[in-house]
């Protein structure tokens, strides 16, 4: 088989442009910034590539080095989508600078062949070995880690390979063959790059539907008003800690809150006052909740709070700590008191399920109500 360099060069230059153009059509405007960046460094890869080729035939050195601003821009846009995928702040000294300083420099050394391939190369690999330790190196992700052995790997590669030439050209600049010359290494290294590029564009897609999936997960276990978690989290979360409750025997206390005469503050102050008050409660209820606890608001103005491995005593405190700091700031920054009523219900042989031990602490925040509100009644249930 012969794989000849400028039919290589043309499919390598084809496929980053159908992947720049798929990305911008399939995932659109809808797509995230990061997803967003890596499509620039196609968009930005695919005219340098036009540029440098144009540029060697006959040998253009403006247009060279233009296209060896443009082919570091690409790697920038790179760092941008690496940065985003991983969290990281983006430094725009460097997007901007990188590729201007690598230009300037390339018209600098132009005259020399060997200087001139071996700057290139060795800038190139130093950016791609870069972004390859940031998504392979130690660091906390969230979601899955597939996406950055994909995209790391890639960049590996191509940093190792674009290293190779630098040390080619620099060791045996005789040896180094010209543009378009159908030499293995020219052969190789556009099926690296050609690989790299399509590998890095899957593991990004996958980055981007992790990330979405993430988000939807978030979405879909949190409550948009308060920050707080919602019911479905807690009910999922919370047979996990029934079981191991009841397995290991340990104890596991819930107590349930309402805030009193709610409809009453909406109907007086209005729906996003009432919001306020909600937020702010929801506030100091994780303020005062310990990491081990579970809070959610549970419904409209009900919220709740499972503690695993602790009796009621400890609910009993919480409900304490959280009346006093109620008591002491909503009325500054509301404007009026605010009270709840709440019960208080423990794991017992009588409650099987994690919605008998919700239905009991419920029963007890009703008798609160009941007995006059502002209040908290711990629920009789049989010894543990
Ligand atoms: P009680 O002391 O017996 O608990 O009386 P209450 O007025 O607090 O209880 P009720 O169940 O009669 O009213 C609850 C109100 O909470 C009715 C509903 O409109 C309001 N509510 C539920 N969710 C929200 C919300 O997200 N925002 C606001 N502003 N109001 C809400
Ligand atoms: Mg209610
Ligand atoms: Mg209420």
């Amino acid at each position: 088989m012969h794989l000849d360099t400028n039919t290589l060069l043309f499919v390598m230059w084809l496929n980053v442009t159908m992947m720049s153009a798929a990305l911008w059509l399939g995932v659109g405007r809808s797509v995230r910034s990061g997803l967003k960046a890596w499509n620039a460094s196609l968009l930005i890869q695919m005219v340098g590539w036009a540029l440098f080729i144009a540029g060697m035939r006959p040998l253009n050195k403006w247009l060279i080095v233009l296209s060896i601003g443009l082919l570091c821009g690409s790697l920038s846009a790179m760092y941008v989508t690496v940065q985003r995928f991983t969290h990281r702040p983006v430094s725009w000294a460097y997007v901007w600078g990188a590729p201007v300083l690598a230009a300037a420099t390339h018209a600098m050394v132009f005259d020399d062949f060997a200087t001139r391939v071996a700057h290139i190369n060795l800038i190139m690999c130093a950016q791609m070995l870069w972004l390859a330790w940031r998504l392979l190196g130690p660091g906390q992700y969230a979601g899955g880690c597939r996406w950055r052995w994909l995209a790391g790997s890639s960049f590996l590669l191509s940093g190792l390979f674009v290293l190779g030439r630098a040390l080619l050209v620099l060791i045996a600049p005789e040896r180094y063959p010209r543009f378009d010359e159908d030499h293995w290494l020219s052969v190789v290294g556009l099926l690296v790059n050609n690989g790299s590029l399509t590998v890095g564009t899957l593991g990004f897609l996958l980055a981007h539907r992790d990330e979405a999936e993430q988000e939807l997960k978030r979405m879909a276990t949190t409550d948009a008003l308060t920050g707080l978690h919602n019911r479905h989290w807690l009910e999922e979360r919370g047979a996990d800690h029934l079981s191991l409750a009841r397995r290991y025997d340990q104890p596991l206390t819930v107590i349930m809150m309402d805030l009193d005469y709610f409809k009453g503050i909406n109907d007086t102050h209005g729906h996003v006052i009432g919001d306020r008050v909600l937020q702010a409660f929801a506030q100091r209820l994780r303020e005062v909740g310990r990491d081990a606890d579970l809070i959610a608001r549970y419904g409209g103005e009900e919220f709740c709070v499972l503690l695993p491995l602790s009796a009621p005593e400890a609910a009993l405190e919480l409900d304490q700590r959280l009346r006093q700091v109620i008591h002491d700031e909503l009325p500054d920054e509301l404007g009026f008191a605010v009270t709840y009523s709440a019960g208080v219900a423990q794991l017992a042989r009588n409650l099987l399920t994690l919605s008998e031990l919700f239905a009991c602490a419920d029963r007890a925040l009703y008798q609160a109500k009941h007995a006059g509100r502002n209040r908290t009644v711990l629920a009789a249930t049989l010894m543990p």
